[in-house]
């Protein structure tokens, strides 16, 4: 329904700079095209001997790229350590997108899939895989069935000899299977449960083999980063930090979508330069610049670069660049609220703190009156017993609450 032209990265590069991102579309580019485009020319190169492994590596270690999933390890890093495991080795895909408010991923997958799977068929390359396991949102079955039509096409016409077999892998709608090793369990078809660490994937992760997990973002970059080098993508930032943010930014703002940004940026700048400014009739309130899980933050503190590590003294993390803005006419409270509920029902129910937890938090919150004491404690609990982040961060939003807006909560 919407005459969006096809969407290159070229064209979505572009657009960084007029700042135009739009996420409507309704093509893709397809095999032939990304083939007649030079698309697979790289990993050709890389196959057979063009590129060598260490070099290659070392560019993803100059680019500065960081885990796009939320985690944000360093992507080159993480090659190392799994290549340096014994084989077999495994690699297993994250498309669950389960965090509310995140959409970056479908928005790449449904335009340009063969440059993540090139990205992804490199890294395989580097790392030495011998299968690939990707796990994709049940939800995107739009995308579920254009990907499994364009893996066929990959698997008839393969641009390289002895590609590693590629499955595609369903979930099923559970916002914990985007929890790594949760989706590692889910994909072997049992109950997603997040396992105790270490062992870490990268030792002990699919099938008890070294595994290589990344999120869908982190390999779609490997392409540009690989051709135009480490320094370029390094060179984007603003505030002090390096590199590009894919941000999902939904709530009151007049273009909602995903905008391509600087790392750094901040909230403010976010919403001014890439997001047309606020709804009409609408100020500036609040903002979740993580999703459920990264906290809330008052408009008075919209001035801190949105990156890896800059929002953690404030209480609250970046995660997988879920921006949500809100206006005048939220409240913060009603954000907590929100968020506690969705945690409670996302819980494994694994372990204590947490399937306690949340449904503890959820009963004191929905009191006029809240507890912050005990809150406090509860939270504290939380965030040092529960098994994985989920039970972590759920207290995030109730504690930013209570610091940021006090104003909003009923004294005694
Ligand atoms: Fe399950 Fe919550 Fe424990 Fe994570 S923290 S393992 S979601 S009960």
């Amino acid at each position: 329904q919407h005459a969006v032209p096809q969407a290159t990265l070229e064209t979505v590069l572009a657009k960084v700079a007029t700042r135009q991102v739009s996420d409507a579309v309704t093509t893709h580019i397809d095999y032939a095209a990304y083939r007649a485009a030079g698309g697979y020319a790289l990993l050709r190169d890389c196959i057979e001997g063009r590129r060598d492994v260490e070099s290659v590596i070392a560019t993803m270690d100059s680019s500065g790229l960081r885990g796009l999933g939320g985690a944000g390890f360093p992507l080159g890093r993480k090659w190392r350590i799994v290549r340096a495991e014994a084989g077999p080795r495994l690699m297993a895909v994250n498309i669950d997108e389960g965090e509310p408010g995140t959409f970056k991923d479908r928005f790449y997958l449904e335009r340009d899939p063969h440059r993540f799977l090139e990205g992804m068929l490199i890294a395989a390359w580097a790392v030495g895989i011998e299968a690939i396991y990707i796990y994709l949102r049940d939800e995107y079955h739009g995308c579920r069935a254009m990907l499994e039509a364009e893996l066929d096409k990959l698997r008839l016409d393969p641009p390289v000899p002895g590609m590693p077999p590629i499955y595609l892998r369903r979930g099923a709608g559970a916002y914990l299977c985007g929890e790594e090793s949760a989706m590692i369990e889910s994909i072997e078809g049992k109950r997603g449960m997040p396992r105790l660490r270490p062992p870490y994937v990268a030792q002990v992760g699919l099938f008890g083999r070294p595994t290589l997990e990344h999120n869908f973002e982190s390999l779609y970059w490997v392409r540009e980063i690989l051709e135009r080098g480490g320094e370029w993508f390094a060179s984007h930032g603003r505030n002090g930090r390096r590199g590009l943010r894919s941000f999902s930014v939904s709530g009151r703002v007049r273009e909602p979508g995903v905008k391509l940004a600087p790392a750094g940026i901040t909230i403010r700048e976010l919403i001014d330069e890439y997001c047309g400014g606020m709804l009409d009739g609408h100020d500036f309130y609040a903002y979740l610049p993580g999703g459920a899980s990264g906290g809330i933050l008052p408009a008075s503190m919209g001035d801190i670069p949105l990156d890896f590590d800059t929002l953690q003294p404030h209480g609250c993390f970046i995660g997988s660049a879920a921006v949500v803005v809100l206006s005048n006419h939220d409240s913060a409270v009603d954000a907590a609220r929100n968020t506690m509920a969705f945690f409670k029902d996302e819980s494994c129910g694994q372990c204590t703190p947490c399937r306690n937890g949340t449904a503890k938090a959820l009963d004191l919150i929905r009191r006029p009156q809240w507890d912050t004491l005990l809150l406090g404690e509860l939270s504290q609990v939380m965030r040092d017993a529960s098994i994985c982040g989920l039970g972590q961060a759920a207290p995030n939003p109730v504690d930013c609450v209570i610091k940021y807006f006090p104003h909003e909560l009923v004294q005694p």
